[in-house]
């Protein structure tokens, strides 16, 4: 098993570590000892999963976890859920996979609580306030996966450009700490990553969102969350009949 944290722990501060070649060191690891492991990944949508699904799935057997109580309004929420949901039945039967879906519950009051109680709520996006986002997110989905007992919980967000892949990774070595399973290190944006992803939300249709997720994100950014909130429950309705 490669020792992750120390990797972190020789990194001279400042030093920016290749994750993705982390990534591949740990799949030849497996690959060597012939196993397949079992990773719970964490999506926030199904953009994010797109390539990561296709690219994870040669090597283990993959579960995503929709655990996203920062997502503002409920609509919205629900919305994301059911399209990475759909996403995922769709990869199934196309690639012959048998990705899993798992939703945690919503309770955005924590997460409101969680940023007032720091005093994040006026911080900009890429800010304090996204790093204790993903603390919080990425501590969820290592105890939902030591509670299932997956070999790994990993991130399909350091596929996005916008989001820190250095900062996701650190995070998730220390949260593995904490439990009895291990954090799949990650840059999924690498190797075309990210533009393989645009490809397959085209092929596969997906909706991709205007804004990260946060009341506070958005309001700063100007979204309009009342419309927002009709086209999602409007998206919703839709889906129901
Ligand atoms: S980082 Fe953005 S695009 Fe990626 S899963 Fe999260 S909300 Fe979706
Ligand atoms: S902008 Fe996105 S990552 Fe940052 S706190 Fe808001 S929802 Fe979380």
């Amino acid at each position: 098993m490669i020792n992750l944290t120390e990797i972190t722990e020789k990194m001279i501060p400042n030093q920016k570590i290749n994750y993705d070649r982390v990534l591949q060191k740990v799949i030849a690891e497996w690959e060597k000892s012939d196993v397949r492991p079992t990773v719970l990944l964490h999506s926030c949508c199904a953009p994010c999963s797109t390539y990561t699904l296709e690219y994870l799935t040669k090597f283990a057997d993959v579960t995503i976890y929709f655990a996203n109580s920062n997502i503002h309004p409920r609509a919205e929420y629900q919305r994301r859920e059911l399209v990475q949901k759909e996403f995922v039945e769709a990869f199934n039967e196309r690639t012959s996979n048998s990705v899993q879906f798992l939703a945690a519950s919503y309770e955005p009051n924590k997460f409101i609580q969680m940023v007032q109680e720091k005093a994040l709520t006026e911080e900009p996006e890429g800010g304090k306030r996204c790093s204790a986002c993903f603390q919080m997110r990425l501590d969820i989905v290592a105890e939902k996966a030591q509670e299932l007992c997956y070999d790994y919980f990993g991130s399909a967000l350091t596929l996005s450009p916008k989001k820190n892949s250095q900062l996701i990774n650190k995070i998730g070595i220390d949260i593995q700490k904490f439990y009895a399973t291990n954090y799949l290190p990650s840059d999924f944006k690498k190797n075309n990553g990210y533009k393989r992803s645009i490809e397959l939300c085209k092929e596969y249709d997906v909706y991709r969102q205007c804004y990260c997720g946060c009341l506070f994100a958005a309001t700063k950014q100007r979204i309009d969350l009342k419309a927002i909130n009709i086209d999602a429950k409007a998206f919703l309705a839709e889906k129901k009949e």
